[in-house]
């Protein structure tokens, strides 16, 4: 008679399943010991098995909000030369004015 009968290796295959499915967790020590200890009653293997299928929480770099940037001029609004401090036409590549080379707003 083999030792490990068959349905016993299913059966424990199937107590371990939870353990199993968040193998790749890295709460998986939690998990396991949880399945362990608490896997023979139905609860805590139920427990077990919908921690290790629930989703893992991304570890997301807390981003704070970016402050509203200047909107970049809209086409076709003027602006004013750095240099000589006269308006200009938005996209113009040097001052309407003085010449100086202006910074490319677009395109
Ligand atoms: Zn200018």
């Amino acid at each position: 008679m083999p030792i490990f009968h068959p349905i016993l290796v299913a059966s424990l295959l199937l107590y371990f399943l939870p353990a199993f499915l968040a193998r790749k967790r890295s709460d998986f020590t939690a998990i396991f010991v949880l399945n362990l200890v608490a896997g023979w009653t139905f609860i805590g293997w139920i427990i077990a098995l919908v921690w290790a299928l629930s989703s893992e929480q991304q570890r997301q770099v807390a981003v704070p909000a970016q402050p509203a940037a200047a909107p970049p001029p809209a086409s076709g609004t003027s602006f004013f030369c750095s240099a000589c401090g006269k308006a200009c036409e938005a996209g113009a590549r040097f001052c309407t004015s003085c010449g100086a080379a202006l910074p490319a707003t677009s395109r």
